[in-house]
């Protein structure tokens, strides 16, 4: 199988080179070219299977230009019982026989960027030694929270690479400081920036074009690369999930094959429901893919009038991990509604950077709206919904979580569809045990993170993750902070101890 680029569809390079080089050079993102299809006996046969052995019979279809043993070396360094707190990756819970929540946080870092970080150090080693063998791949990150401290588990101490990690210094949750500060592991860095998310990012991305500093880099024999969810090394882990959850409702009796599964996914960079529809396309008998949006409701509006718009007010949510007004993935979608329209796609994601807003053609407006549903919540809604969902079924969610769960409720009040579903559930509720506490009915005052969690184990009767209660007597390792004009300098010194 080979990749494409969605704004030059002659441009075709086999899966190791994708995941390499990121984005294509043109500007647009790879995506396969033409999708494997899955017989029901080959979805009936996963049910049979660990999370492991499904995720290489569907990374074997996407990634032929690796060997067998490449393969399984990449998921078995991923998806173990030393990664993940379970032995099935990521666990269902049945709430009702209509409404299963799909846990994808039982990775290192409670969210559930930990499903493709995980794997990705090993999908972009392995590629590496495919295409560039011998360079050193250094990670940069620009993050508002959950994606540094991901890259960071995901890549420490994994041969042959290093990671950096940027986030603003006012811009991230006391317990997301805390995680990235007591990072442990001897090829990774992280360090605050005076500034806001948007400084962070713009400061990753002028390290990326700078010349002198890539010389430098090249003597030292290191390639700089990104761990962002537009890379395919991001994207195709999430596709399994989705397979794999639909094989194990067949086999708990929860479906029966060829049942119609809604999925609904909170939403912000759009790449994990984009998965959802790979996984569709591949033949998995998913019906409508719900996009649950916060009060930054750009995707609601555009699933609904085909016009997409970022000149709107930004919001600062409870649900910091959405809060996003340009949803790169959302570009591959186009480009395979579109019926691969490489033109179409490049005057629209122009007209987005000039013009911050663009509009799809009637035929594209249709096709979406046939498969998506897009709705939202605003804060207050979300804190309802966690103590609703907490009261009726005694399950706690997280914000993100909440925010899908509404917009299913939404869904349903709305068209009557009552169809088994899936709903995402993207953190565990005490990555963001502040709101949470809060929607029921604490009080989360207080600058001690480890006292409005021990507030929450009171409240709701479940239990912290080990894993966010080891960081409290970690050391603290990375108490930087630069000025974002200082940032090449860091890595720099970084990467080369100078
Ligand atoms: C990243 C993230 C999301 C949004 O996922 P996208 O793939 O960017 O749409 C939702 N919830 C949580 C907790 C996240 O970390």
């Amino acid at each position: 199988m080979n990749y494409k680029s969605t704004r030059n569809s002659k441009i075709s390079v086999n899966s190791a080179n994708a995941i390499v080089k990121g984005l294509s050079d043109e500007g647009g993102l790879f995506v396969p070219d033409g999708l494997p299809k899955l017989t029901k006996e080959q979805v009936l046969a996963l049910g049979e299977k660990s999370y492991a052995q499904r995720a290489y019979d569907i990374f074997s279809l996407f990634l032929t230009d690796f060997t067998t043993e490449e393969v399984l070396h990449c998921v078995n360094s991923a998806y173990n019982d030393r990664n993940f707190d379970t032995n099935n990756i990521s666990e269902l819970k049945k709430l009702n026989n209509k409404t299963h929540i799909l846990e994808l946080w039982h990775g290192p870092t409670c969210a559930f960027k930990d499903m493709a970080l995980q794997i990705l150090p090993f999908l972009l080693t392995t590629s590496a030694k495919k295409t560039v063998d011998g360079k050193k791949i250094a990670i940069l990150v620009a993050t508002s929270g959950d994606t540094g401290k991901a890259a960071l588990e995901g890549f420490k101490d994994v041969d042959g690479t290093s990671v950096s990690v940027f986030y603003p210094v006012n811009g991230v949750s006391l317990m997301q400081k805390r995680q990235m500060a007591t990072q442990e592991g001897s090829n990774v860095d992280v360090c605050a920036v005076e500034g806001n998310f948007d400084d962070c990012q713009s400061g990753v991305k002028e390290i990326f074009v700078d010349k002198a500093l890539a010389e430098e880099l090249k003597k030292h024999n290191i390639l700089l690369s990104s761990a962002n969810s537009i890379n395919w090394g991001r994207l195709a882990p999430q596709i399994i999930y989705y397979i794999s959850s639909y094989a194990q409702l067949v086999k708990n009796g929860d479906i029966n094959f060829g049942e119609k599964l809604n999925v609904v996914v909170p939403t912000g960079n759009f790449g994990n429901i984009l998965a959802a529809f790979y996984a569709k396309e591949m033949g998995v008998p998913i019906g409508k893919l719900i996009c649950a949006s916060n009060a930054n409701n750009v995707l609601t509006d555009f699933i609904k009038t085909g016009v997409y718009d970022r000149n709107r007010e930004f919001h600062q949510t409870v649900s910091p991990s959405m809060d996003i007004l340009i949803s790169s993935n959302l570009e591959r979608l186009l480009y395979h509604l579109s019926g691969e329209n490489d033109k179409l796609i490049s005057q629209w994601f122009d007209s987005l950077k000039k013009n911050g807003r663009y509009e799809v053609s009637s035929d594209v407006k249709e096709r979406l709206s046939e498969s998506f549903y897009g709705g939202f919540c605003d804060d207050n809604a979300t804190k309802q919904t966690i103590k609703a969902v907490f009261d009726k079924f005694g399950y706690l969610i997280d914000t993100h979580t909440a925010v899908a769960y509404k917009v299913y409720e939404d869904y349903k009040a709305c068209t009557g569809d009552e169809s088994v579903t899936l709903i995402a559930s993207t953190a565990n509720p005490y990555k963001f045990s502040p709101a949470v506490l809060e929607a029921l009915g604490g009080k989360a005052d207080g600058n001690d993170e480890f006292e409005i969690i021990d507030r929450l184990e009171r409240a709701s009767g479940t239990k912290a993750p080990t894993a966010l209660m080891e960081t409290k007597d970690k050391q603290s390792r990375f108490n930087d902070c630069v000025d974002k004009v200082q940032m090449p300098e860091r890595v720099l010194k970084f990467l080369t101890n100078k």
